[in-house]
């Protein structure tokens, strides 16, 4: 195969889905070279195969708002790889929301899910619905509206959407409410991310976070590092946020950025633990707004308005709030002012011009967000097997259980991606590794 032949076909027939393209193109890069040493993936059409979504759903959603207004937004379901269990993806509400965000996330969530060791197959959905200034009202008929459609096209052995941006664990349980009324089924394990008292795991909400903590402790032990001392420039101040701030805490970090669409609060001492539970708060008022941290805590937090958290100094950036929130021109900010590892926990937070231009920094750690955010996923599994079990374990052996997978990934990076030269690309790891895995599955299973 040869990816610029497959990307041009697939931009003909895909035209304008830039972040899907961009996806592919990043995982076929990577691939190239080992689909070429396999005649028999190449014999069964594999990678024409794997690209494409098994199916797309695609359905209207009509609410009425607080106004008594009626509202239409388009809901979507992309089940896109099956081949090593049931299709496993968060749902993402945010009112930039297209097919092609989607299908990208989707194809993404097949390989990271294939890296978690656990059997899940990929798939991704949501809605251009923006929560952004909705009531808690407002925010429950819309779940019970999304969910009207969405029913169908689930279930625990089927396909178990989760959380996302706009997606936690106050939406999940309107869903599940709303699932449950209308399939008579009250059964725990079709959606993940749930609240306790619902069936949810511990640790769940922090799981990305921490999971990406652990996964940042293995890339910087492995280049013989420590985290301690460290300065963490976050990006966003949502859920995946929060956990790594607790978790770059408690290993001796300092948080000293956080950030979000209206620009960046610097911390000079280092977030408090009061501050992280003040995330919680911001994102529940669905304010979008970070300058609310510097309002609340004047003293320790400074606000810049349109700025980005890569304009704070830090040794260590964390992008934990969206896709191609890193620029070339940001790596170059980064890179300028003392940064030298770059950790993705947000899905495809880095523009392919950053990741090039990070990786040509001699010894400069960048890992791609499909290993570093595969711990949220993960945990989302281990609450899958709690539920099929009707049992729920406690705090440290759900911590144990995520630490071995993140631990599994990581040294699945670097047997697929050290180089002659000793360093590890984790981008080829990590790709390589989840490739593998899912094509060997479709071997297995014939063509279907
Ligand atoms: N949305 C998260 C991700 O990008 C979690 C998905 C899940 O738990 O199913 O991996």
């Amino acid at each position: 195969m040869k990816t610029a032949e497959i990307m041009q076909r697939l931009a003909a027939k895909h035209p304008g889905e830039a972040e899907y393209l961009q996806a592919v193109e990043e995982v076929l890069n990577s691939i190239e070279e080992v689909y070429n040493q396999h005649p028999e993936f190449e014999k069964a059409q594999i990678i024409e195969r794997m690209v494409e979504p098994d199916r797309i759903f695609t359905f209207r959603v009509t609410w009425v708002d607080d106004k008594g207004q009626v509202q239409t937004n388009l809901g979507y379901r992309v089940q896109f790889n099956s081949a090593i269990g049931p299709y496993k993806g968060g749902l993402r509400f945010h009112k930039a929301v297209t097919p092609s965000m989607l299908k990208f996330l989707g194809f993404e969530q097949t390989f990271k899910n294939a890296l978690t060791t656990l059997p899940m197959g990929g798939g991704k959905g949501g809605s251009d619905f923006d929560p952004v200034g909705k009531s808690d009202a407002e925010i429950m008929r819309f779940c019970q509206a999304f969910m009207l459609e969405l029913w169908r096209c689930i279930g625990p052995d089927q396909d178990i959407p989760a959380g996302d941006v706009g997606v936690g664990g106050r939406e999940i349980g309107f869903l599940n409410g709303m699932y449950q009324k209308l399939s008579r089924q009250y059964h725990t394990g079709v959606l993940t991310g749930k609240g306790m008292t619902l069936g949810g795991s511990v640790l769940r909400p922090e799981a990305t976070g921490f999971g990406a903590l652990y996964f940042t402790q293995h890339v910087l032990h492995t280049a013989g590092k420590d985290i301690k001392g460290c300065r963490v420039a976050l990006s966003g101040f949502g859920n995946v946020a929060w956990g790594a701030a607790i978790k770059a805490t408690q290993l001796g970090a300092k948080v000293v950025a956080i950030s979000g669409p209206d620009g960046v609060c610097e911390i000079k001492d280092g977030i408090t633990q009061e501050m992280i539970d003040y995330m919680l708060v911001m994102r529940a008022s669905n304010r979008n707004k970070v300058q609310d941290m510097a309002d609340k805590f004047p003293a320790q937090a400074q606000f810049t308005a349109g700025k980005k958290a890569w304009s704070v100094k830090c040794d260590i950036a964390l992008p934990c709030a969206f896709q191609n929130e890193l620029s070339e021109d940001d790596a170059k900010e980064l890179v300028k002012n003392g940064t030298w590892c770059c950790c993705e926990v947000s899905n495809m937070g880095c523009q392919p011009g950053a990741i090039h231009y990070f990786q040509s920094q001699k010894g400069f750690l960048f890992a791609p967000g499909k290993a570093v955010n595969a711990g949220g996923v993960a945990t989302s599994g281990l609450e899958m097997t709690q539920n099929a079990e009707h049992i729920s374990w406690d705090e440290k052996e759900v911590d144990e259980r995520l630490h071995t997978i993140m631990r599994s990934i990581h040294e699945q990076c670097v047997t697929y991606g050290k180089q002659a030269d000793g360093t590890i690309d984790y981008v080829k790891g990590a790709n390589i590794a989840g490739f593998m895995k899912v094509a060997t599955a479709m071997l297995e299973q014939g063509i279907i």
